[in-house]
């Protein structure tokens, strides 16, 4: 079925949904419909939380894999914090929420993490879709054998601001907009507001903040537990 959806200041986008028959009769066919939300998580934060659930809504997926990148290898120009902490912020930021889970496959990996093996890990029966934000679908043409990334999962686009939506639709035409808003958070901000002391409680869930507090994760000295890093699905990839 195909629906307009429409995201805000841009043109309806023609998108693709799932039909409900093929939803209903995937558990009987033993086909897992999964979402992957790649990403540093340097912190996790409401953003990533919404489009999780958002994905998880309209696309009718069975679950949202929140996968951190192990080392990014289109962010080799920042330092990033350990993995350790980062992923403990994401079992913090998901604990108890259904359809969420984490996913560390990439923390497991030595060396760059590419996004193609990752989706070639999966069996092939499961139904994986991409969400990714804007800015990181526009990224996707640079990941290594992008092409074949592509014809593996279904891309589902976050809108971000300062990202054209017509634009990534322009550079992948099958790409599906998901309806949300568009929140302006990025985990730049939020490291920056806590090294110089401003609040952000409500930019991510209590308990992640409290950890980024109690250890000063982001504080001037601070993050013990550093590590450098360059994958692609940090921009994405
Ligand atoms: P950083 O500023 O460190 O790059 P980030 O907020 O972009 O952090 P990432 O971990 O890089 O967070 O992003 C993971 C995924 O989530 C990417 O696909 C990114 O585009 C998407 N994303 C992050 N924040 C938003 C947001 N506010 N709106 C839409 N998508 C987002
Ligand atoms: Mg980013």
């Amino acid at each position: 079925m195909w629906i307009p959806v429409l995201v805000s200041g841009v043109e309806p986008l023609t998108s693709p949904v799932p039909s409900g028959w093929w939803v209903h009769l995937c558990p009987i066919l033993g086909v897992v419909r999964t979402g992957i939300l790649g990403g540093t998580f340097d912190p996790i934060h409401m953003a990533h939380l919404h489009a999780g659930e958002t994905a998880l809504y309209q696309a009718e997926l069975e679950r949202v894999l929140f996968m951190p990148a192990g080392e990014p290898w289109q962010k080799s120009d920042r330092v990033l914090t350990g993995a350790a902490h980062r992923l403990e912020m994401i079992r913090l930021a998901i604990a108890d929420t259904d359809g969420f889970a984490i996913d560390d496959r990439e923390l497991e990996r030595e060396g760059p993490t590419y996004t193609i093996d990752t989706l070639l890990s999966f069996p092939e029966t499961e139904e994986l879709s991409l969400i990714l934000g804007a800015d990181a679908a526009l990224g996707l043409p640079t990941w290594h054998r992008w092409e074949e990334v592509v014809d593996r999962v279904s891309l589902l686009v976050v809108p971000r601001p300062g990202t054209d939506a017509r634009e990534v639709q322009t550079v992948l035409p099958e790409a599906v907009f998901l309806d949300m808003a568009v929140l302006e958070i990025s985990g730049t901000e939020i490291r920056e507001m806590a090294r110089i002391g401003e609040p952000f409680r409500f930019l991510v869930p209590l308990a992640v903040h409290d950890y980024i507090e109690d250890l000063g994760l982001y504080a001037e000295s601070g993050g013990d537990d550093m590590v450098g890093g360059s994958s692609d699905q940090e921009e994405g990839s």
